[in-house]
């Protein structure tokens, strides 16, 4: 069987939101191919890619992955990628306030054009860098917290943090009911 109403195999469209430059195409390079290139291009407009996991439950999750280039020339464009979307992961990088200022915007966006029972991650990419730290963990919990969202830090170039960081959302995600 298959389809999004198959409660054993799911089929979610995810979006990733944020900055420029924060990582998220690296966080979806190392979550479906488990590499990083420090090299890699910016994105233009957005891309595609998917990849499903297998949860202990024996319910998999495919996810549609939708990466956005986070230029503003792009930024009437979002709408056609949050909507419908069932999960938004807003990215920022811990060691740019800048970047952290973006991601509150976007949460905002989400919460008032973006489904109603959107899950939401935040989550501070770059967690390699402790000494160009500028955003404390506890600021980005207190964030996430106040507005009902799921949060954890990543490293793109390590790995870390970022199969959990899918697992944790898949786990969220509302089940249809047989
Ligand atoms: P995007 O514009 O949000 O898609 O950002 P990219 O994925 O293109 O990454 C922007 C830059 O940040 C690149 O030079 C990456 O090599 C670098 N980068 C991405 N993730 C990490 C990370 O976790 N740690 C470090 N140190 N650099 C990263
Ligand atoms: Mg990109």
């Amino acid at each position: 069987s298959s389809g999004a109403l198959d409660p054993k195999n799911l089929k979610v469209k995810l979006v990733l939101l944020g900055d420029s430059g924060v990582g998220k195409s690296c966080i979806v390079l190392r979550f479906v191919r488990g590499q990083f290139d420090p090299s890699s291009k910016v994105t233009v407009g957005a891309s595609f890619l998917s990849q499903t996991i297998a949860l202990q439950d024996s319910t998999t999750v495919k996810f549609e992955i939708w990466d956005t280039a986070g230029q503003e020339r792009y930024a009437a464009l979002a709408p056609l990628y949050y909507r419908g979307a069932a999960i938004a992961v807003v990215v920022y990088d811990i060691t740019n306030p800048d970047s952290f200022n973006k991601a509150q915007y976007w949460v905002k966006e989400l919460q008032k054009h973006g489904s109603p029972d959107i899950v939401m991650a935040l989550v501070g990419n770059k967690a390699d860098l402790h000494e160009k730290r500028e955003i404390q963990v506890q600021e980005g919990i207190d964030y996430a917290e106040k507005n009902g969202m799921f949060f954890i830090e990543t490293s793109a170039k390590t790995a870390d943090n970022i199969n959990q960081l899918f697992e944790e959302i898949a786990k969220r995600l509302p089940r249809p009911s047989t």
